[in-house]
């Protein structure tokens, strides 16, 4: 006699909730029989029951008198099932009708095959083939995929090979591991069959010893499987599996946080706290955050206030949250680039360039490259310095908007991207995007526009849309980037408007260079202009002239020519930027000596505005070795300003601005490590305490550079002001 199997069994186990196994039954049957499916039986282990089994239809009710843990009563259901396919599912969770349909299919389909797991209704995509079970399997090792058993449906055969489930709590992810690390081949349906539902009450809904254990028991028989991808990744499903536990213990109340450390104390093995890492830090994910906490705790209520700290906010990056970049023929998430692994990294495109484009798809988008930042599964942003901790908030308002949606330019730098060329718009609405800014009140109160490009002035609608920055009283910057080679009534008449900025770069000192570095026009064309703009400045720190340095341009006898020129055209109140090529991911020392002595010699002619950009920042590391060299150097000419701080001044400096550059400047620098930067500030009234010391204000920022200094100005320290040069 030949006995074949049935298709499916379905594997539902109960505890004294007959009322919903009897809804979940009615359903299961109706979805069936729409669907014309009856190779299926549906067997239900009830325990703690001393009613007597139950069979109709194609339903099992197999009841027993002790109680039994989930685990046990899926073994029992293991038992009792005779089917080509078994599927473990709960009894107050739910199917979706419309979706079962490929699920049925597939079950059908691969009946004869090799494949031993059907998974579906998961949080991320899979490919259907051995590394998509590989990222699957390690997804739900490091608890960044689904870990529930319900989730998959496997076959009879396989599950003959693996160990049964555990009486434990969270004995799925032990055996759904197991299951995946021992099956041929898996298909993976990137649909939603079924719905987990949180019922109040449920073991799962609050934290507690036996949850703790559950959790390290499942690791610790994970690790015992031996799986070799299992191997490679076992501190990391440590990190994930205690960073967790942390999670749900800082969700706990309050008067239950203490005792769950306890537990956690008493359930983790000496040998895997001991593998905790402790070096994490702020700008690391939150469990791995978390779990160097715990590691390096001393003391449990300042441990508990970290946690809090910890899991009330997220990394992520201050363009992702507030920024929009209306690129060229692209929307990008980012302005920033940086050097990870010997690439170039960084300028994060969010979409092409389309007319359907809107705002809320852009921070749509912006808002799962956060979440993917957060669960380390965004390699674009792997390695970038901008990451750090945000509080978690729903509402990002945007408070810098950079305008390069077109490809306009007269020049040919050596240092741009072709992208700036072509003459073209983008085709994605701005002025709506704008404008839905503004009628969504996604706007923040002091709104940054930067126009970029390309050369902006050459954009037809360049005034059209200053006109309407301007009078938007959320603006209160609108920064130029323009080469100023074609002279432009529009900016010479927005240069009056204490909104403007212009920052133009010459990058030489003679026709020649200019003619190499710039591609084209002529220097002295961009510096007639410029002075005829300067005259409708109302303030000097309005407008900026800058120096990026290159392979070419960094001699001496150059940089003399540019400072003759800046002084024969009376820009010695202007700021001077002093900044590099960004392709480069280090300049080479001599580089490096040229940044200082140009500050230098421009110190030494009077120019007191002279700063370092984020570019330089962001290369720079001063080592004492690097410092020597470069202080002799500027010995050896002469050119040792005072206004150039080392580790051999002793003066005591308040940085006023607390962002990126004072932090370089405290860590990077020599002089920043010698203690004697005595306060980092933001507003004037944190002075108040230092009444009785003598030092000097430094100016910290970049962009924010002008309003710093407008700031410092209106203050009562303004005679205190110096832009330091630090080594
Ligand atoms: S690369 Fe850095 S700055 Fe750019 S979006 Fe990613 S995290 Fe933000
Ligand atoms: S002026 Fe600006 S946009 Fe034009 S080529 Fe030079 S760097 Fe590129």
């Amino acid at each position: 006699m030949i006995f074949t199997k049935r298709l499916l069994d379905i594997i539902i186990p109960s505890y004294r909730r007959p009322e919903i196994i009897r809804n979940l039954l009615s359903d299961l049957q109706g979805i069936f029989l729409s669907k014309n499916f009856d190779d299926y039986r549906i067997i239900v282990v009830e325990s703690e029951t001393s009613e007597k089994d139950q069979y109709f239809n194609n339903i099992h009710i197999h009841r027993l008198e002790d109680r039994l843990s989930p685990g046990e009563s899926r073994n029992v259901g293991m038992n009792l099932s005779n089917s080509i396919w078994i599927w473990f599912i709960d009894d107050d969770d739910s199917i979706n009708s419309e979706s079962i349909d490929t699920l049925l299919s597939s079950i059908k389909e691969y009946k004869n095959e090799d494949i031993d797991i059907i998974s579906h209704s998961l949080d991320n995509q899979y490919e259907n083939s051995n590394s998509g079970k590989n990222k699957l399997l390690t997804n739900i090792s490091l608890f960044k995929e689904k870990q529930e058993v319900f989730n998959h449906v496997f076959t009879s055969r396989l599950l003959s090979k693996v160990e049964k489930f555990s009486d434990k709590l969270h004995e799925d992810i032990k055996f759904v591991v197991e299951c995946l690390s021992k099956s041929n081949s898996i298909v993976v349906l990137n649909q939603k069959i079924y719905t987990k539902n949180f019922s109040k009450g449920a073991i799962t809904s609050f934290l507690n010893e036996e949850r703790i254990e559950g959790y390290i028991n499942a690791i610790i028989d994970i690790f015992k499987l031996k799986n070799e991808l299992i191997q490679k990744l076992e501190t990391e499903i440590l990190i994930q599996t205690v960073g967790t536990i942390l999670y749900l213990i800082d969700g706990s109340p309050i008067e239950y946080k203490e005792n769950l450390l306890i537990s956690l104390k008493k359930c983790l093995p000496r040998y895997l706290f001991e593998k905790l890492p402790d070096n994490f830090n702020e700008k690391n994910t939150n469990f791995k955050y978390a779990v160097s906490l715990y590691k390096n705790k001393k003391n449990i209520k300042n441990f508990l206030e970290d946690l809090a700290y910890c899991f009330d906010t997220e990394i992520s990056c201050k363009d992702l949250r507030n920024s929009l970049f209306l690129g060229p023929g692209e929307i990008i998430g980012c302005c920033k680039r940086f050097f990870y692994d010997g690439k170039i990294k960084g300028d994060i495109v969010l979409f092409n360039d389309s007319p359907d484009v809107t705002l809320d798809m852009i921070q749509n988008k912006k808002k799962e490259i956060e979440k993917r930042i957060n669960s380390e599964t965004y390699e674009d942003c792997v390695g970038c310095p901008y990451i750090s901790r945000f509080p978690k908030t729903k509402v990002r308002k945007i408070d810098y908007i950079s305008l390069e949606n077109f490809t306009y330019c007269n020049m040919r730098c050596t240092y741009c991207s072709s992208k700036y060329y072509g003459g073209k718009e983008a085709i994605y609405n701005t002025s709506q995007i704008i404008d839905d800014l503004t009628q969504n009140d996604m706007l923040s109160e002091e709104v940054h526009v930067v126009w970029g490009g390309g050369e902006p002035t050459l954009k037809p609608k360049f005034k059209e849309m200053n006109e309407k920055l301007i009078v938007n009283k959320k603006v209160n910057v609108i920064r130029i980037l323009s080469n100023s080679l074609r002279y432009s009534d529009s900016l010479n008449n927005l240069s009056k408007n204490e909104k403007i900025r212009l920052v133009t770069s010459i990058d030489a000192g003679t026709q020649e260079k200019f003619q190499q570095i710039r591609g084209k026009g002529q220097i002295r064309k961009v510096l007639e202009n410029l002075s005829i703009y300067k005259n409708n400045f109302s303030s000097p720190e309005n407008l900026t002239i800058k120096y990026i340095f290159t392979d070419e341009n960094y001699m001496d006898t150059e940089i003399d020519n540019f400072i003759s020129l800046l002084e024969e055209y009376g820009f010695n109140d202007n700021f001077i930027q002093i900044s590099c090529n960004f392709k480069v991911e280090k300049p080479r020392d001599e580089i490096i000596i040229s940044f200082y002595t140009t500050a230098s010699k421009l110190l030494h002619k009077g120019f007191k505005y002279v700063y370092f950009d984020d570019l330089i920042r962001d290369r720079l590391y001063l080592n004492e070795s690097l410092g020597n060299k470069i202080i002799e150097t500027l010995r050896s000419k002469n050119l040792l300003h005072k206004n150039i701080f080392s580790h051999e001044n002793k003066k005591n400096i308040v940085l006023w601005g607390n962002g990126y550059q004072s932090t370089w400047i405290k860590k990077s620098t020599n002089f920043g490590r010698t203690g004697n930067i005595i306060q980092t500030i933001s507003e004037e009234y944190e002075l108040k305490t230092l009444e009785n010391l003598e030092y000097i204000i430094c100016p910290a920022g970049i962009q924010s550079l002008p309003d710093i200094f407008k700031k410092i100005k209106k203050s009562l320290y303004f005679d205190k002001l110096v832009f330091g040069i630090f080594i």
